[in-house]
């Protein structure tokens, strides 16, 4: 069954579209299916969401602590952590770059009725400040790079319950990483708990294929229910900038494809059928953080990556490494001085410096962002005030953002996923490799 679900999700995703765009209207969802919507929220968003993400936190916790205890030694795991930090910066790195040439290139904000879209902007100001005010203190998230720094350290040193329970991944993957040493270190003493952890990550991962059992179901529910809210009248204002993204998007997935054939010594393709059911479902979660159980299991069962590999590489990847969402935002801050520049609050000249400050705090803001839905619009704040653009012009890019979303979910999902591939060839832990000895078989 599970070898053929992937053709159920993506007809689910074909059939959720279809009936949202048939439910949905020009003003949002048509009366009639206001009930639809609201049952398909509450199985997609609610239940299916929400179970993929009560599993999250102690699934961080217990594979990273599994991973490290399989290693021989601590300085194997250095060789892996810095590998994998490297690593994701620099893809990380190229993915914006990719995006900066081609919003620099094809000018999606020159383009279109730019100069109606300039003269409404006081009055669509107006009209947008509604949705503004709901987002506003989100958006108030985190202004200043040096700000950013300061949470996120703070993030990183948390009492692990608290971490644990709020879901915050950054501490608990310091807590994790610091126990796995200590239970090395220990030797004798912390052999007893090894395979009781490594048991427990075992049943959380099948708690992941019971909930994945449902998976097509849960999906056409999603995707039909943002299709009906969203429909496509958006894209009329913004469908160049929209096109851009998915096409720097596209242009990225090549990139990591050649990666994978390159560093990885895979065949892409194999590689595409391999991560396609964690595509998917991060394509209708928007979130990397709930799609990581997913994420997981397709690695290691599709693509034959060890357990101490992706273990490791992978919950660090949802965290820290989002391609997709550095893409993103150094695309969507150009656009937005294409299009504003020069009106008051957006007086900015897009230099080769500007370009720079772009780069380098969407990188930084990519790092920042939380693996939830909308999370990039949020840290986008930083990069707009880096180079001084006001942040009363992000609203007009609401509308689309949970479409592209989707796209720069799941190109983060894979992203970490040739994060994966690529450190356990560097590494030497070539597809195949026993996975840790005392390991529980894998359900
Ligand atoms: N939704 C994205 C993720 O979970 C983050 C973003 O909003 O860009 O990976």
């Amino acid at each position: 069954m599970r070898g053929k679900q992937h053709y159920l999700i993506f007809v689910a995703m074909a059939a959720g579209a279809g009936i949202g765009l048939w439910i949905g209207g020009e003003n949002g969802v048509k009366p009639d299916a206001n009930m639809f919507v609201w049952f398909s929220e509450l199985f997609g968003k609610t239940i299916f969401i929400g179970a993929l993400k009560a599993i999250v936190a102690p699934l961080i916790f217990f594979s990273i602590i599994a991973s490290i205890v399989c290693l021989p030694t601590t300085g194997e795991l250095w060789q892996i952590g810095w590998r994998t930090l490297v690593f994701y910066l620099v893809t990380t790195s190229i993915a914006v770059g990719i995006g900066l040439l081609l919003v620099l290139t094809i000018q999606p904000g020159m383009r279109g009725d730019r100069d109606g879209l300039r003269a409404r902007w006081p009055e669509m100001k107006k009209e947008l400040s509604t949705e503004y005010a709901e987002k506003e203190s989100k958006l108030k998230g985190g202004k200043s790079a040096g700000e950013i720094i300061r949470q996120n350290i703070t993030r990183i040193i948390q009492n692990p319950f608290e971490a644990l329970s709020t879901r915050n991944s950054l501490g608990i993957i310091f807590f994790a990483i610091l126990i796995g040493i200590a239970l090395i270190a220990i030797g004798e003493a912390g052999r007893p708990v090894i395979p009781v952890v490594q048991g427990i990550n075992a049943a959380i991962m099948r708690l992941t294929g019971w909930i994945m059992a449902g998976a097509p179901f849960f999906i056409f529910c999603l995707v039909a229910a943002l299709t009906a809210r969203y429909g496509t009248s958006l894209f009329a204002t913004v469908g160049w900038y929209v096109a851009t993204i998915i096409a720097a998007i596209g242009c990225h997935v090549v990139v990591l494809l050649v990666i994978v054939r390159v560093f990885g010594k895979r065949s892409p393709f194999a590689f595409l059928k391999g991560i396609r059911r964690a595509w998917a479902v991060a394509f209708a979660t928007r979130s990397s953080a709930a799609t990581l159980p997913v994420t997981m299991e397709c690695v290691r069962d599709e693509l034959k990556v060890p357990r101490k590999i992706g273990d490791f590489v992978l919950p660090l990847g949802a965290t820290v490494n989002m391609d997709g969402t550095a893409l993103y935002e150094g695309v969507a801050i150009i656009f937005l001085i294409q299009l504003f520049g020069g009106l008051p609050g957006a007086e900015i000249d897009l230099t080769a410096t500007t370009t720079i400050v772009i780069f380098l705090t969407a990188v930084l803001a990519s790092i920042g962002a939380a693996a939830v839905p909308d999370a990039g619009l949020i840290t986008m704040v930083l990069v707009a005030g880096a180079v001084g653009l006001s942040e009363e012009f992000i609203p007009i890019i609401f509308a689309v953002d949970a479409f592209l979303d989707m796209f720069r979910t799941s190109t983060n999902v894979m992203g970490d996923s040739v994060g994966a591939v690529v450190i356990s060839r560097l590494t030497g832990s070539v597809p195949g490799d026993e996975d840790c000895a005392g390991a529980p078989a894998a359900a």
